[in-house]
Protein backbone atom coordinates (compact mmCIF):
# COMPACT_ATOMS: atom_id res chain seq x y z
CA UNK A 1 0.00 0.00 0.00
CA UNK A 2 1.48 3.29 -0.85
CA UNK A 3 1.74 6.04 1.98
CA UNK A 4 -2.09 7.37 2.30
CA UNK A 5 -2.91 10.47 0.08
CA UNK A 6 -4.12 11.80 3.71
CA UNK A 7 -4.85 15.43 2.51
CA UNK A 8 -4.33 16.98 6.58
CA UNK A 9 -4.93 20.64 7.68
CA UNK A 10 -3.65 22.74 10.43
CA UNK A 11 -5.53 24.60 12.86
CA UNK A 12 -5.79 27.96 10.23
CA UNK A 13 -7.07 25.54 7.50
CA UNK A 14 -3.22 25.21 5.22
CA UNK A 15 -2.53 22.07 3.95
CA UNK A 16 0.36 20.27 6.26
CA UNK A 17 3.16 19.13 3.92
CA UNK A 18 6.32 19.05 5.80
CA UNK A 19 6.55 18.89 9.90
CA UNK A 20 9.59 20.65 11.65
CA UNK A 21 10.70 24.25 11.16
CA UNK A 22 13.71 26.00 9.88
CA UNK A 23 14.81 28.25 12.60
CA UNK A 24 17.77 28.83 15.45
CA UNK A 25 20.22 28.82 12.30
CA UNK A 26 19.10 25.41 10.80
CA UNK A 27 16.50 23.56 8.84
CA UNK A 28 15.14 20.37 10.38
CA UNK A 29 11.92 20.64 8.23
CA UNK A 30 11.09 16.75 7.04
CA UNK A 31 8.29 15.71 3.93
CA UNK A 32 5.41 14.33 5.97
CA UNK A 33 4.68 11.70 3.33
CA UNK A 34 8.52 10.61 4.60
CA UNK A 35 7.06 10.29 7.64
CA UNK A 36 4.36 8.59 6.73
CA UNK A 37 6.07 6.10 5.18
CA UNK A 38 7.64 4.84 7.84
CA UNK A 39 4.95 4.46 9.88
CA UNK A 40 1.82 4.29 7.82
CA UNK A 41 2.94 1.32 5.69
CA UNK A 42 1.46 -2.09 6.31
CA UNK A 43 2.69 -5.49 5.73
CA UNK A 44 1.69 -7.01 2.85
CA UNK A 45 -1.21 -9.47 3.51
CA UNK A 46 -0.77 -13.09 1.30
CA UNK A 47 -4.48 -13.26 -0.29
CA UNK A 48 -6.04 -16.11 1.93
CA UNK A 49 -8.18 -17.12 -1.04
CA UNK A 50 -4.98 -17.32 -3.27
CA UNK A 51 -4.52 -21.17 -4.16
CA UNK A 52 -1.40 -22.42 -1.84
CA UNK A 53 -0.76 -19.15 -1.02
CA UNK A 54 2.15 -20.69 1.33
CA UNK A 55 3.46 -22.23 -1.66
CA UNK A 56 4.38 -18.85 -3.99
CA UNK A 57 8.19 -18.97 -4.46
CA UNK A 58 10.38 -16.00 -3.82
CA UNK A 59 10.37 -14.31 -6.91
CA UNK A 60 6.05 -14.24 -7.02
CA UNK A 61 6.01 -12.90 -3.72
CA UNK A 62 8.56 -10.31 -4.62
CA UNK A 63 6.35 -9.04 -7.93
CA UNK A 64 3.21 -9.59 -5.45
CA UNK A 65 4.79 -7.28 -2.78
CA UNK A 66 5.98 -5.04 -5.53
CA UNK A 67 2.53 -4.42 -6.69
CA UNK A 68 1.27 -3.80 -3.59
CA UNK A 69 3.59 -0.94 -2.48
CA UNK A 70 2.85 0.50 -5.73
CA UNK A 71 6.58 1.67 -5.88
CA UNK A 72 6.74 2.45 -3.04
CA UNK A 73 9.02 -0.43 -1.41
CA UNK A 74 12.13 1.68 -2.17
CA UNK A 75 11.58 2.72 1.34
CA UNK A 76 10.00 -0.37 2.89
CA UNK A 77 11.02 -2.93 4.89
CA UNK A 78 9.59 -6.27 3.41
CA UNK A 79 7.19 -8.06 5.97
CA UNK A 80 4.59 -10.56 4.78
CA UNK A 81 1.90 -11.72 6.94
CA UNK A 82 0.25 -15.15 6.32
CA UNK A 83 -2.62 -15.43 8.10
CA UNK A 84 -3.32 -19.15 7.37
CA UNK A 85 0.02 -19.85 9.70
CA UNK A 86 -0.66 -16.46 11.89
CA UNK A 87 3.03 -16.08 11.11
CA UNK A 88 5.28 -13.01 9.46
CA UNK A 89 8.27 -13.02 7.32
CA UNK A 90 10.88 -9.83 7.15
CA UNK A 91 13.72 -9.25 4.60
CA UNK A 92 16.04 -6.95 6.15
CA UNK A 93 16.14 -3.48 4.72
CA UNK A 94 18.89 -2.92 2.18
CA UNK A 95 17.24 0.62 0.91
CA UNK A 96 16.68 3.31 3.55
CA UNK A 97 15.24 6.66 2.88
CA UNK A 98 17.39 9.75 2.04
CA UNK A 99 18.74 11.14 5.08
CA UNK A 100 20.55 14.41 5.04
CA UNK A 101 24.63 14.50 4.47
CA UNK A 102 25.65 17.29 6.95
CA UNK A 103 29.25 18.54 7.65
CA UNK A 104 30.91 17.44 10.70
CA UNK A 105 30.27 20.63 11.84
CA UNK A 106 26.52 19.97 11.84
CA UNK A 107 26.42 16.88 12.27
CA UNK A 108 25.60 15.37 16.07
CA UNK A 109 25.73 12.61 18.50
CA UNK A 110 22.94 12.12 19.61
CA UNK A 111 21.64 9.60 22.64
CA UNK A 112 17.84 8.51 22.89
CA UNK A 113 17.09 7.13 25.90
CA UNK A 114 13.46 5.04 25.74
CA UNK A 115 13.95 5.95 21.60
CA UNK A 116 11.87 2.40 21.18
CA UNK A 117 8.78 3.69 22.93
CA UNK A 118 5.99 5.86 21.24
CA UNK A 119 7.68 8.86 21.03
CA UNK A 120 11.31 8.14 21.03
CA UNK A 121 10.95 6.30 17.99
CA UNK A 122 9.15 9.19 16.16
CA UNK A 123 12.07 11.28 17.59
CA UNK A 124 14.41 9.06 16.07
CA UNK A 125 12.98 8.95 12.90
CA UNK A 126 13.35 12.89 12.36
CA UNK A 127 16.69 13.27 13.78
CA UNK A 128 17.75 10.12 11.05
CA UNK A 129 16.62 12.15 8.34
CA UNK A 130 18.18 14.84 9.70
CA UNK A 131 21.22 13.20 9.22
CA UNK A 132 22.36 12.83 12.81
CA UNK A 133 24.21 9.53 14.52
CA UNK A 134 21.75 8.36 16.54
CA UNK A 135 22.05 5.87 19.51
CA UNK A 136 18.64 4.30 21.24
CA UNK A 137 18.90 2.92 24.67
CA UNK A 138 15.78 0.84 25.51
CA UNK A 139 15.51 -1.95 27.67
CA UNK A 140 12.13 -2.85 25.98
CA UNK A 141 9.56 -2.63 28.76
CA UNK A 142 7.05 -0.91 27.16
CA UNK A 143 8.81 -0.18 23.82
CA UNK A 144 9.19 -2.47 20.93
CA UNK A 145 12.15 -3.24 18.09
CA UNK A 146 9.31 -2.84 15.60
CA UNK A 147 9.09 0.69 16.20
CA UNK A 148 12.55 1.34 14.91
CA UNK A 149 13.47 -1.70 13.35
CA UNK A 150 13.53 0.26 9.87
CA UNK A 151 16.65 2.06 10.98
CA UNK A 152 18.53 -0.77 12.16
CA UNK A 153 21.41 -1.83 9.72
CA UNK A 154 21.80 1.68 8.80
CA UNK A 155 25.14 3.50 9.59
CA UNK A 156 24.14 6.55 11.10
CA UNK A 157 22.23 3.80 13.72
CA UNK A 158 22.84 1.58 16.71
CA UNK A 159 20.45 0.04 18.85
CA UNK A 160 21.44 -1.24 22.42
CA UNK A 161 19.46 -2.81 24.91
CA UNK A 162 20.45 -1.62 27.84
CA UNK A 163 18.76 -0.82 31.51
CA UNK A 164 19.44 2.62 32.39
CA UNK A 165 19.05 1.72 36.08
CA UNK A 166 22.59 0.80 35.53
CA UNK A 167 25.34 3.32 34.11
CA UNK A 168 26.40 3.36 30.51
CA UNK A 169 29.35 5.24 29.06
CA UNK A 170 29.08 6.86 25.23
CA UNK A 171 30.64 9.94 23.97
CA UNK A 172 27.57 11.93 22.84
CA UNK A 173 26.89 15.58 21.82
CA UNK A 174 23.10 15.66 23.12
CA UNK A 175 20.86 13.37 24.78
CA UNK A 176 17.62 12.95 24.76
CA UNK A 177 16.40 11.44 27.94
CA UNK A 178 12.77 9.97 27.14
CA UNK A 179 12.94 6.23 29.25
CA UNK A 180 10.76 5.90 31.47
CA UNK A 181 7.26 3.76 31.52
CA UNK A 182 4.57 6.85 30.18
CA UNK A 183 1.16 4.84 30.80
CA UNK A 184 -0.37 4.80 33.90
CA UNK A 185 -1.15 0.71 34.00
CA UNK A 186 2.78 0.33 33.15
CA UNK A 187 4.23 2.50 35.15
CA UNK A 188 2.20 1.52 38.28
CA UNK A 189 2.52 -2.56 37.35
CA UNK A 190 6.17 -1.93 39.10
CA UNK A 191 6.38 1.12 40.96
CA UNK A 192 9.73 0.66 42.40
CA UNK A 193 11.43 0.36 39.33
CA UNK A 194 9.66 3.12 37.86
CA UNK A 195 10.84 5.30 40.71
CA UNK A 196 14.52 3.86 40.17
CA UNK A 197 13.43 4.29 36.39
CA UNK A 198 13.09 8.21 36.60
CA UNK A 199 15.91 8.56 39.85
CA UNK A 200 18.73 6.46 39.32
CA UNK A 201 18.21 6.50 35.57
CA UNK A 202 18.44 10.02 34.92
CA UNK A 203 21.12 10.28 37.68
CA UNK A 204 23.28 8.10 35.21
CA UNK A 205 22.16 10.24 32.07
CA UNK A 206 22.62 12.94 33.67
CA UNK A 207 26.21 11.64 34.85
CA UNK A 208 27.42 11.10 31.41
CA UNK A 209 26.20 14.40 29.91
CA UNK A 210 28.60 15.63 32.74
CA UNK A 211 31.66 13.88 31.42
CA UNK A 212 30.67 14.17 28.12
CA UNK A 213 29.43 18.17 28.21
CA UNK A 214 26.50 17.06 25.98
CA UNK A 215 23.64 18.97 26.22
CA UNK A 216 21.16 17.21 28.56
CA UNK A 217 16.97 17.46 27.68
CA UNK A 218 14.99 15.45 30.03
CA UNK A 219 10.81 14.61 29.04
CA UNK A 220 9.12 15.56 32.15
CA UNK A 221 5.33 15.81 31.96
CA UNK A 222 1.80 17.22 33.17
CA UNK A 223 1.85 15.46 36.14
CA UNK A 224 4.22 16.99 38.13
CA UNK A 225 1.21 19.74 38.28
CA UNK A 226 -0.69 16.77 39.88
CA UNK A 227 -4.40 17.54 40.51
CA UNK A 228 -3.85 21.41 39.83
CA UNK A 229 -5.51 24.05 41.42
CA UNK A 230 -4.46 26.69 38.90
CA UNK A 231 -5.66 26.35 35.69
CA UNK A 232 -4.45 26.14 32.56
CA UNK A 233 -1.34 25.28 34.42
CA UNK A 234 1.91 27.55 33.58
CA UNK A 235 5.20 26.57 34.77
CA UNK A 236 5.10 28.79 37.77
CA UNK A 237 3.12 26.58 39.41
CA UNK A 238 4.15 23.94 41.43
CA UNK A 239 2.22 21.38 41.94
CA UNK A 240 -0.67 19.37 43.86
CA UNK A 241 0.51 16.08 44.17
CA UNK A 242 -0.38 13.31 46.53
CA UNK A 243 3.32 11.57 47.49
CA UNK A 244 2.07 8.05 48.65
CA UNK A 245 -0.69 7.54 45.96
CA UNK A 246 -0.29 5.00 43.10
CA UNK A 247 0.79 8.01 40.94
CA UNK A 248 3.48 8.88 42.89
CA UNK A 249 5.79 6.90 41.51
CA UNK A 250 5.47 8.31 38.08
CA UNK A 251 4.84 12.19 39.57
CA UNK A 252 7.16 12.67 42.43
CA UNK A 253 9.73 10.62 40.11
CA UNK A 254 9.55 13.09 37.53
CA UNK A 255 9.43 15.73 39.58
CA UNK A 256 12.76 14.28 41.36
CA UNK A 257 14.01 13.61 37.70
CA UNK A 258 13.94 17.53 37.30
CA UNK A 259 15.25 17.99 40.95
CA UNK A 260 18.78 16.44 39.77
CA UNK A 261 18.84 18.00 36.42
CA UNK A 262 18.57 21.60 37.99
CA UNK A 263 20.98 20.10 40.92
CA UNK A 264 23.53 19.51 38.04
CA UNK A 265 23.02 22.54 36.26
CA UNK A 266 23.79 24.86 39.11
CA UNK A 267 26.54 22.09 40.67
CA UNK A 268 28.44 21.07 37.61
CA UNK A 269 27.40 23.34 34.97
CA UNK A 270 25.21 20.74 32.98
CA UNK A 271 23.60 22.45 29.63
CA UNK A 272 19.73 21.44 30.51
CA UNK A 273 16.55 21.25 28.74
CA UNK A 274 13.60 20.48 30.39
CA UNK A 275 9.98 19.57 28.70
CA UNK A 276 7.20 19.35 30.47
CA UNK A 277 5.31 16.95 28.02
CA UNK A 278 1.00 17.34 27.94
CA UNK A 279 -1.18 14.17 26.79
CA UNK A 280 0.40 13.05 23.47
CA UNK A 281 -1.38 10.79 21.31
CA UNK A 282 0.05 9.24 17.79
CA UNK A 283 0.72 6.44 15.52
CA UNK A 284 2.92 3.51 17.20
CA UNK A 285 1.77 4.09 20.53
CA UNK A 286 1.03 0.57 22.15
CA UNK A 287 -2.81 -0.18 21.91
CA UNK A 288 -2.37 -1.83 24.42
CA UNK A 289 -1.35 0.70 27.27
CA UNK A 290 -4.27 1.47 29.01
CA UNK A 291 -4.10 5.38 27.93
CA UNK A 292 -7.48 6.88 26.95
CA UNK A 293 -6.88 7.62 23.00
CA UNK A 294 -5.77 3.81 22.49
CA UNK A 295 -8.10 2.76 24.35
CA UNK A 296 -10.87 4.17 22.89
CA UNK A 297 -9.75 4.20 19.38
CA UNK A 298 -9.49 0.08 19.30
CA UNK A 299 -12.61 -0.10 21.31
CA UNK A 300 -14.55 1.74 18.74
CA UNK A 301 -12.45 -0.04 15.88
CA UNK A 302 -13.15 -3.48 17.27
CA UNK A 303 -16.91 -2.26 18.16
CA UNK A 304 -16.67 -2.75 21.94
CA UNK A 305 -17.75 -0.67 24.60
CA UNK A 306 -15.86 2.54 25.07
CA UNK A 307 -14.69 2.55 28.77
CA UNK A 308 -15.06 6.55 30.16
CA UNK A 309 -13.88 6.69 33.68
CA UNK A 310 -15.67 8.21 36.41
CA UNK A 311 -18.66 10.71 34.80
CA UNK A 312 -16.28 11.98 32.19
CA UNK A 313 -16.06 15.18 32.93
CA UNK A 314 -12.33 15.57 33.96
CA UNK A 315 -10.43 16.94 31.29
CA UNK A 316 -7.06 16.82 29.33
CA UNK A 317 -5.51 18.48 26.81
CA UNK A 318 -4.20 16.54 23.71
CA UNK A 319 -1.39 16.76 21.90
CA UNK A 320 -0.44 15.18 18.39
CA UNK A 321 3.07 13.41 18.21
CA UNK A 322 4.92 15.54 15.12
CA UNK A 323 3.71 18.91 17.21
CA UNK A 324 5.35 17.23 20.13
CA UNK A 325 8.63 16.29 18.16
CA UNK A 326 8.50 19.99 16.86
CA UNK A 327 8.60 21.34 20.30
CA UNK A 328 11.49 19.03 21.75
CA UNK A 329 13.42 19.22 18.82
CA UNK A 330 13.07 23.43 19.22
CA UNK A 331 13.63 23.04 22.81
CA UNK A 332 17.09 21.53 22.32
CA UNK A 333 18.30 23.99 20.15
CA UNK A 334 17.08 26.94 21.58
CA UNK A 335 18.63 29.02 24.68
CA UNK A 336 15.86 28.14 27.24
CA UNK A 337 16.97 26.21 30.19
CA UNK A 338 13.88 27.13 32.57
CA UNK A 339 11.16 24.04 31.95
CA UNK A 340 8.67 24.44 29.23
CA UNK A 341 5.20 23.08 28.43
CA UNK A 342 4.88 21.05 25.14
CA UNK A 343 1.40 20.52 25.00
CA UNK A 344 -2.33 21.16 23.00
CA UNK A 345 -4.35 23.87 24.80
CA UNK A 346 -7.70 22.11 22.69
CA UNK A 347 -9.02 21.02 26.07
CA UNK A 348 -12.25 17.92 26.45
CA UNK A 349 -13.89 16.51 28.68
CA UNK A 350 -13.47 13.01 29.03
CA UNK A 351 -16.96 12.09 27.99
CA UNK A 352 -16.63 14.46 24.85
CA UNK A 353 -13.53 13.27 23.58
CA UNK A 354 -14.92 9.53 23.60
CA UNK A 355 -17.59 11.30 21.60
CA UNK A 356 -15.54 12.28 19.09
CA UNK A 357 -13.36 9.42 18.72
CA UNK A 358 -16.17 7.68 18.24
CA UNK A 359 -17.20 10.10 15.64
CA UNK A 360 -13.96 9.96 13.70
CA UNK A 361 -14.13 5.91 13.58
CA UNK A 362 -17.54 5.94 12.22
CA UNK A 363 -16.49 8.74 9.29
CA UNK A 364 -13.21 6.72 8.61
CA UNK A 365 -15.39 3.24 7.94
CA UNK A 366 -17.78 4.73 5.76
CA UNK A 367 -15.05 6.53 3.89
CA UNK A 368 -13.41 2.95 3.58
CA UNK A 369 -17.51 1.68 3.02
CA UNK A 370 -17.67 -0.68 6.42
CA UNK A 371 -20.89 -0.36 7.94
CA UNK A 372 -21.07 -1.59 11.43
CA UNK A 373 -23.82 -3.79 12.52
CA UNK A 374 -24.33 -1.35 15.32
CA UNK A 375 -22.96 1.72 17.22
CA UNK A 376 -20.45 1.42 20.26
CA UNK A 377 -21.84 2.57 23.14
CA UNK A 378 -19.95 4.45 26.27
CA UNK A 379 -20.00 2.92 29.01
CA UNK A 380 -18.97 4.33 32.74
CA UNK A 381 -16.13 2.47 35.01
CA UNK A 382 -14.70 3.77 38.14
CA UNK A 383 -12.51 6.70 38.30
CA UNK A 384 -9.19 5.23 39.00
CA UNK A 385 -7.69 6.77 42.90
CA UNK A 386 -6.23 10.36 42.25
CA UNK A 387 -7.22 11.05 38.35
CA UNK A 388 -6.60 14.89 37.80
CA UNK A 389 -10.04 16.52 37.32
CA UNK A 390 -8.24 18.97 34.93
CA UNK A 391 -5.54 19.39 32.13
CA UNK A 392 -4.95 22.70 30.09
CA UNK A 393 -1.17 23.45 29.01
CA UNK A 394 -0.13 27.43 29.29
CA UNK A 395 1.83 27.37 26.91
CA UNK A 396 3.20 31.37 26.56
CA UNK A 397 6.87 30.24 27.17
CA UNK A 398 6.94 27.75 24.53
CA UNK A 399 6.16 30.36 22.03
CA UNK A 400 8.28 33.72 23.41
CA UNK A 401 11.23 31.18 23.87
CA UNK A 402 10.97 28.63 21.49
CA UNK A 403 8.29 30.50 18.63
CA UNK A 404 6.49 26.53 18.79
CA UNK A 405 3.07 26.22 19.16
CA UNK A 406 0.91 23.21 18.06
CA UNK A 407 -0.48 22.77 13.97
CA UNK A 408 -2.42 19.67 14.03
CA UNK A 409 -5.97 19.93 15.58
CA UNK A 410 -6.73 16.98 17.84
CA UNK A 411 -9.65 15.75 14.84
CA UNK A 412 -7.03 15.59 12.20
CA UNK A 413 -4.20 13.74 14.92
CA UNK A 414 -7.44 11.13 15.61
CA UNK A 415 -7.98 10.58 11.69
CA UNK A 416 -4.42 10.07 11.21
CA UNK A 417 -4.30 7.56 14.26
CA UNK A 418 -7.35 5.70 13.61
CA UNK A 419 -6.16 4.96 10.20
CA UNK A 420 -3.06 3.92 11.55
CA UNK A 421 -4.84 1.12 14.02
CA UNK A 422 -7.12 -0.22 11.11
CA UNK A 423 -4.04 -1.22 9.13
CA UNK A 424 -2.62 -2.67 12.15
CA UNK A 425 -6.00 -4.68 12.34
CA UNK A 426 -6.38 -5.49 8.81
CA UNK A 427 -2.80 -7.23 9.26
CA UNK A 428 -3.78 -8.80 12.51
CA UNK A 429 -0.88 -7.58 15.01
CA UNK A 430 -3.80 -5.38 17.08
P1 LIG B 1 6.57 4.61 26.13
O1 LIG B 1 6.25 3.73 27.27
O2 LIG B 1 6.02 4.29 24.78
O3 LIG B 1 8.16 4.75 25.96
C1 LIG B 1 9.07 4.68 27.03
C2 LIG B 1 10.31 3.92 26.57
O4 LIG B 1 11.26 3.85 27.64
C3 LIG B 1 10.00 2.47 26.17
O5 LIG B 1 10.62 2.16 24.94
C4 LIG B 1 10.56 1.65 27.33
O6 LIG B 1 10.91 0.34 26.94
C5 LIG B 1 11.75 2.51 27.75
N1 LIG B 1 12.16 2.28 29.14
C6 LIG B 1 11.39 2.28 30.25
N2 LIG B 1 12.15 2.04 31.34
C7 LIG B 1 13.42 1.90 30.91
C8 LIG B 1 14.67 1.64 31.55
N3 LIG B 1 14.74 1.46 32.87
N4 LIG B 1 15.78 1.56 30.79
C9 LIG B 1 15.73 1.71 29.45
N5 LIG B 1 14.58 1.97 28.79
C10 LIG B 1 13.45 2.05 29.51
O7 LIG B 1 6.15 6.08 26.56
P2 LIG B 1 6.11 7.44 25.73
O8 LIG B 1 4.72 7.88 25.62
O9 LIG B 1 6.92 7.28 24.48
O10 LIG B 1 6.85 8.41 26.74
C11 LIG B 1 8.22 8.80 26.53
C12 LIG B 1 8.61 9.83 27.57
O11 LIG B 1 7.78 10.98 27.46
C13 LIG B 1 8.49 9.33 29.02
O12 LIG B 1 9.58 9.85 29.76
C14 LIG B 1 7.20 9.96 29.49
O13 LIG B 1 7.20 10.16 30.87
C15 LIG B 1 7.17 11.27 28.72
N6 LIG B 1 5.80 11.77 28.56
C16 LIG B 1 4.95 11.21 27.64
C17 LIG B 1 3.65 11.68 27.53
C18 LIG B 1 2.68 11.11 26.54
O14 LIG B 1 1.51 11.53 26.55
N7 LIG B 1 3.07 10.22 25.66
C19 LIG B 1 3.21 12.72 28.38
C20 LIG B 1 4.09 13.23 29.32
C21 LIG B 1 5.39 12.77 29.38
N1 LIG C 1 -9.63 7.23 30.81
C1 LIG C 1 -10.91 6.79 30.50
N2 LIG C 1 -11.05 5.60 29.86
C2 LIG C 1 -9.99 4.83 29.50
C3 LIG C 1 -8.68 5.28 29.82
C4 LIG C 1 -8.54 6.48 30.49
O1 LIG C 1 -11.90 7.47 30.79
O2 LIG C 1 -10.20 3.76 28.90
C5 LIG C 1 -9.49 8.54 31.47
C6 LIG C 1 -8.58 8.55 32.70
O3 LIG C 1 -9.32 8.22 33.86
C7 LIG C 1 -8.10 9.99 32.70
C8 LIG C 1 -8.03 10.35 31.22
O4 LIG C 1 -8.87 9.41 30.55
O5 LIG C 1 -9.04 10.82 33.31
C9 LIG C 1 -6.63 10.28 30.64
O6 LIG C 1 -6.08 9.03 31.00
P1 LIG C 1 -4.67 8.52 30.46
O7 LIG C 1 -4.42 7.20 31.13
O8 LIG C 1 -4.64 8.55 28.98
O9 LIG C 1 -3.60 9.62 30.94
P2 LIG C 1 -3.39 10.52 32.25
O10 LIG C 1 -3.54 11.90 31.74
O11 LIG C 1 -4.39 10.21 33.30
O12 LIG C 1 -2.01 10.18 32.67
Amino acid sequence: MAPSPLKTLDKDGSEITTVGFNRFGFDCEVPLNTLRSLYLRSHYVVPTDAANAQDLDEEALESEHARFTGGNELYQSKSIYHPETHSISYTTLSRFPPVKLLPPTQRKRILVTGGAGFVGSHLVDRLMLLGHDVTVLDNFFTGSKTTVNHWVGHPNFELVRHDIVQPFMIECDQIYHLACPASPPHYQFNAVKTIKTSFMGTLNMLGLAKRTKARFLISSTSEVYGDPEVHPQSEEYWGHVNPIGPRACYDEGKRVAETLTYGFQRQDGVDVRVARIFNTYGPRMNPYDGRVVSNFIVQALKGEDMTVYGDGNQTRSFQYIHDLIDGLIALMNANESRPVNIGNGEEFTIGEFAELVRDIVEKVQEEDGVKPARRVQIVHKPIPTDDPQKRRPDTTRAWESLQWKPRWTVRMGLEEMVRYYKARMAEGSI
